[in-house]
């Protein structure tokens, strides 16, 4: 994003500010009294000085984002970005541009998985009420139905029955004839709410599967994450998360296609959901990487039961089915954290995904366990 990008000009007004770029309010410069000018000229200068000192405070260096981010919080343009950092300043910690990223994202996509979730149960009291309306209404038509049997029985059985009579037995057979239809209809809507009832669980199952293998998605575990972590606390239990990556995966693309990748991706998901159970969640986070949360184990616990996975699937030597050609070694890499010692979850994601790269880098196909402060900020930054 450079100074001339015109959503800059959108979103912030930042050029404006500068005086770089027109804000036209319908008044030509020259009709404009002298005051005017000058009151405006004032305000922007208070406005680009409480700027400075907002990015000098929080130690935030002058660039596109931080003047954006600085400015919207400043006039309260973006409420979100407001509530983020007002909690953040109570809570003493650094107010900086990485973290500000991960919260306007990870807000993002929980507003997203609640809105969805008040959708679905919505639709679900819907169908629920409708379901026992339709019920209620073809139980009264059969009661209605009975009644109308009996007395048209009755009709029948009364003896010279003159033309008014006559008309009423008419009149009762066609209103029977009608309760049939109206209840083989009643029937068909029961059908039917029986049917978007089971869609509607469909569509909840798969909105958190991974439809590729079968394992719960990146949106299920996040919310898993969130309600294990509550419970561990409260339970005063330990939680460990890792991180897996297949390594070289782009490889087994390349060389072989992306069917025979997508076949060692549901491999490695089968593998890795093998330690899956109530007190252990693995879901894909997208792409070639997994996650795991292991309840109740220590991090030592939990490295083992991982580091066992690892070394089972290194020992396999696969075959690409389609063309019999070997595929070979197929293994990955993980980090894995302690959730508590990290801090919060949220840390502690970016602490396995720091131990991940470093089980990259010091050569594959192994576990790092994480250091407690390695997602704090001076280490990310060194
Ligand atoms: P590294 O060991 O460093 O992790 O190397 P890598 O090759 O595994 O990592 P890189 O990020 O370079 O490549 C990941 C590849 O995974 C690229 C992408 O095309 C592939 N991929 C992601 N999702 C899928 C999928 O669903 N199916 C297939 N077949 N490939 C996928
Ligand atoms: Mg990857
Ligand atoms: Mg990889």
């Amino acid at each position: 994003m450079t100074a001339h990008d015109p959503s800059l000009n959108r979103r912030g007004g930042l050029l404006g500010w500068f005086g770089l770029g027109s804000r036209d309010d319908g008044a030509s410069p020259a009709t404009q009294s002298t005051r005017t000018v000058d009151r405006r000229q004032s305000a922007r200068d208070r406005h680009l000085d409480e700027i400075g000192a907002f990015l000098s405070y929080h130690q935030l260096e002058a660039n596109a984002q931080t003047l954006v981010v600085a400015s919207n919080y400043l006039t309260g343009n973006d409420p979100q970005v407001v509530r983020l950092i007002d909690r953040r300043v109570q809570a003493r910690e650094p107010v900086t541009l990485d973290w500000l990223e991960d919260a306007l994202a990870e807000e993002g996509m929980g507003e997203e998985a609640e809105m969805l979730e008040r959708l679905m149960q919505r639709l679900e009291q819907g169908v629920e009420e409708f379901g026992k309306t339709s019920r209620a209404a073809r139980e009264a038509t059969s009661a209605y139905h009975n009644e109308l049997t009996r007395e048209a029985g009755k009709l029948e059985a009364v003896p010279n029955t003159g033309a008014v009579i006559t008309e009423l037995a008419s009149i009762t057979k066609a209103m029977l004839k009608r309760t049939v239809e109206i209840e083989k209809a009643m029937h068909r809507s029961e059908e039917q709410t029986r049917n978007l009832k089971h869609k509607l669980e469909e569509t909840r199952r798969s909105a958190e599967e991974d439809h590729l293998t079968g394992l719960p998605n990146r949106r299920a575990f996040e919310a898993r994450y969130d309600a294990e972590y509550r419970a561990a606390r409260a339970a005063a239990e330990p939680l460990c998360v890792a991180f897996c990556d297949i390594d070289h995966f782009k490889r087994v693309n390349d060389t072989h296609g992306h069917d025979a990748g997508d076949r060692v991706l549901k491999l490695v998901a089968e593998n890795l959901a093998r330690i899956s159970n109530e007190r252990c969640h693995v879901a894909r986070h997208g792409g070639e990487e997994f996650v795991v949360l292991f309840r109740d184990s220590t991090i030592e616990e939990a490295f083992e039961k991982l580091d066992r996975l690892r070394a089972q699937l290194a020992d396999r030597h696969l075959v690409n089915r389609a063309t019999d050609v070997p595929i070979g070694q197929v293994t990955f890499s993980a980090g894995i954290a302690d959730v508590f010692a990290c801090g919060d979850r949220r840390l502690a994601l970016k602490a396995a995904d720091a131990a991940l790269y470093r089980a990259k880098t010091d050569g594959r196909n192994r576990i790092c366990v994480a250091e407690p402060d390695e997602a704090k900020p001076s280490q990310l930054a060194a």
